[in-house]
């Protein structure tokens, strides 16, 4: 083993291109549309308002599964995930903890010649709502709903990565496969594909888990492109190994991502860690 060994799994956001919203029927292209104009009770969170399923999104997202190679949960349910924000009209977005449609999934990266290079597991895939979209000026801060309540299907990595190369390839495959899928533009600019790298150093003396990881992991949010992807990566790994070299342990956070300065920076720390708790959504009957 290497000194300093990295280990990197990854969440990925992917946003389909149902034509209409994951509970209602508004429309879930949103796109230079009209602030607030594709919204409706549901959506909007407006009390007593009841979701309903969307089929293709439940279809397309049984599609993502098999294409990953996971197994289909033939029992799956919603779950209320809550948090404070404002661009979360109902104060919980209605997501899947423990039944998720699809698990322990596998995915292979190719180098150049398309030889299989690397197996990455696929831990789950499922199915949520979108949140709202906020709008900083310099008057306050302005929320747009219209892309609150679109389908998202998130996908989750093993921390199988050991370098930001492998994580590029894999997103690059991964969006390939996405767009033959035709369930999504998976794009990164437009934030159709959003990703989430989490970070850490193993090293002989590492405090470890139950699955021999480092007890700690860094969570690197809003990163738009493949490119800044790597970047975020390779100062991440740089920076706990800076850490590490002084004797010190790196602690477990959520970063953000300066494009501008190519680093990462401290949002917050484990003391805040959010306690979602989750619940089965009352509302919505059991996918069989
Ligand atoms: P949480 O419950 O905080 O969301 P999870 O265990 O569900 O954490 O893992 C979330 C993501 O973090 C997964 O992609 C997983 O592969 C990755 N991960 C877990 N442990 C580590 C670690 N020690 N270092 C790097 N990535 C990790
Ligand atoms: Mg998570
Ligand atoms: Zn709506």
């Amino acid at each position: 083993m290497k000194n300093y060994q990295p280990v990197i799994g990854l969440e990925i956001h992917v946003e389909l291109k149902t034509f209409s919203k994951m509970f209602c029927q508004c429309s879930a292209s949103y796109f230079k549309k009209e602030p607030n104009t594709q919204v409706c009770p549901v959506c909007l969170g407006l009390p007593g308002a009841l979701p309903v399923p969307n089929k293709k999104a439940i279809e397309w997202t049984v599609l993502i599964v098999k294409a990953l190679n996971c197994q289909i949960n033939y029992f799956s349910k919603f779950d209320r995930k809550h948090y404070f924000y404002p661009d979360l009209p109902k104060g919980y977005q209605i997501s899947q903890y423990d039944e998720p449609i699809g698990q322990n999934g596998k995915f292979e990266i190719k180098d150049s010649k398309f030889e299989i290079k690397k197996m990455i597991r696929i831990r789950r895939v499922h199915l949520e709502e979108d949140t709202g979209k906020l709008i900083h000026s310099k008057n306050g801060t302005l929320i747009d709903f219209n892309r609150a309540g679109v389908p998202l299907v998130e996908i989750v990595t093993e921390p199988d990565f050991d370098n930001s190369d492998d994580v590029k390839r894999f997103l690059e495959e991964l969006q390939v496969l996405i767009r033959y899928l035709g369930v999504s533009d998976a794009d990164m600019e437009k934030g159709t594909m959003r990703m989430e790298p989490n970070i850490s150093i193993k090293t002989q003396n590492s405090n470890t888990n139950s699955q021999n990881l480092p007890n700690y992991k860094v969570e690197v949010k809003n990163i738009n492109s493949f490119r800044f992807v790597k970047q975020a990566i390779d100062y991440e790994i740089e920076r706990q190994i800076e850490i590490l070299k002084e004797g010190r342990q790196p602690i477990q956070e959520t970063r953000g991502f300066d494009e501008k300065k190519g680093a990462t920076y401290s949002q917050r720390t484990k003391e805040e860690a959010y306690d979602y708790r989750y619940f089965p959504e009352p509302d919505i009957p059991p996918l069989v």
